[in-house]
């Protein structure tokens, strides 16, 4: 089994909606993204001969999962959310808000960013996401 892994990082603030203690505040991380791509053999021919993937490839895709959460205010799609997000839509400065479908914890996040990585046709074997430098979540499939 061949493994490449690659990570990105990227800032984000949310808060969990719902929630009672600190998180319950708008904050910030410093999210660090470190992404597995596997494969039980090697391309044959051609371009990738010799590799599983060309890291230029996975660099792409990790890239544009930076360019969606970086700096942004992510809020979840609920009616708290949207109360929020028209709140912050009449001030003068157009923050760049994200709506997510779920609340923004590690997991949800991390099962999130699986599947865009997956839907570019990347063979991802895991995501781990750290929410601090010591908590993270790994998230994988069969
Ligand atoms: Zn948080």
């Amino acid at each position: 089994m061949f493994i490449l892994k690659n990570e990105i990082q990227f800032d984000m603030a949310h808060y969990l909606s719902g929630y009672e203690g600190k998180c319950k505040n708008i904050h910030g991380h410093r999210y660090r993204l470190i992404v597995k791509v596997a494969s039980k053999t090697l391309h044959e021919g051609g371009q990738l001969r010799g590799m599983v993937d060309d890291f230029g490839n996975i660099k792409k895709v990790l890239k544009e999962i930076k360019e969606y959460f970086d700096h942004k205010l992510v809020l979840e799609d609920n009616e708290e959310g949207r109360k929020l997000a028209d709140k912050l839509s009449e001030l003068p400065n157009a923050f760049s808000i994200l709506m997510l479908p779920y609340r923004t914890t590690a997991e949800e996040m991390s099962r999130h960013i699986y599947h865009m990585i997956k839907e570019k046709g990347i063979n991802v074997r895991e995501v781990e996401l750290f929410e601090t430098p010591t908590n993270s979540c790994i998230y994988m499939e069969d």
